[in-house]
C-alpha cells in the first residue's frame, strides 16, 4: 500500500468573524507580552524565572491558553535579548498582515541598504547618502533602501515566486532569502 502525500497551497481568506477572532487572540497575545515586559524586572531574561513570576496572572488576565501564555513569556525573554521597540513594531505588523491575509516579509537591512536600487549592484553607503560605483546613481540612502524593499515586495508574492526577476536578481537573491511569514 502506498501512501500519497499531497501538498496543498491555499490563500487565507478568513470570514469576518474568523478574522475578528484571530485579531482578538493576537491582540491578547501582544497585550500579554507588553504586560509581562512591564511587570517583570527589565534585566530578567531567563524564561523559567519570568514564568515563575507571571504565568498565573497572564493566563487569568488575558485569557490565553497554557501554550500561548508560555509562548508570550518566551517571546518576552528572547526579545529582551534583541530589542523591544523593534519587536513591538514587528508584532504589530505581523498581526495586521495576518488578519488581512497578506504575507509579511522581513528584509535584512544590510541587504537593502548596500544594494543599488537602479542596477542591483553593491554600492557604498556613507551616512545618509548612497553612491553606486557601477551605474553612478547617488542619492539618499534611506530612499534607496526603501526602493529595494518595495521592489522585493512586488515580486515576492507572485505565483512562481522570484522567477522572472529582471537583471537586478543577482543582488536581490540576497533579499529573497528574507524570511516570509505567511498566515497558515
Ligand atoms: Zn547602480
Amino acid at each position: 500500500m502506498t501512501e500519497q502525500v499531497l501538498t496543498v497551497r491555499c490563500k487565507l481568506s478568513p470570514t469576518d468573524s474568523q478574522a475578528e477572532e484571530m485579531e482578538d487572540t493576537l491582540k491578547a497575545f501582544a497585550d500579554a507580552c507588553n504586560w509581562i515586559n512591564q511587570n517583570t524586572p527589565a534585566n530578567l531574561r531567563n524564561k523559567v524565572r519570568i514564568q515563575g513570576i507571571v504565568y498565573q496572572d497572564v493566563r487569568a488576565k488575558f485569557g490565553l491558553s497554557a501554550n500561548l501564555a508560555i509562548r508570550a513569556i518566551n517571546r518576552v525573554a528572547s526579545n529582551r535579548k534583541t530589542g523591544w521597540a523593534f519587536y513591538q513594531l514587528k508584532e504589530f505588523l505581523s498581526y495586521k498582515a495576518l488578519t488581512a491575509g497578506v504575507p509579511l516579509v522581513l528584509v535584512d537591512p544590510a541587504y537593502s541598504s548596500q544594494t543599488c536600487h537602479q542596477c542591483g549592484e553593491h554600492g557604498i553607503r556613507n551616512g545618509k547618502s548612497f553612491k553606486c560605483p557601477v551605474c553612478g546613481w547617488s542619492g539618499d540612502a534611506d530612499f534607496n533602501g526603501a526602493k529595494n524593499i518595495a521592489f522585493l515586495g512586488r515580486y515576492v508574492d507572485r505565483p512562481g515566486g522570484s522567477e522572472g526577476l529582471p537583471s537586478i536578481k543577482a543582488v536581490l537573491s540576497g533579499l529573497l532569502k528574507a524570511p516570509i511569514f505567511r498566515p497558515e
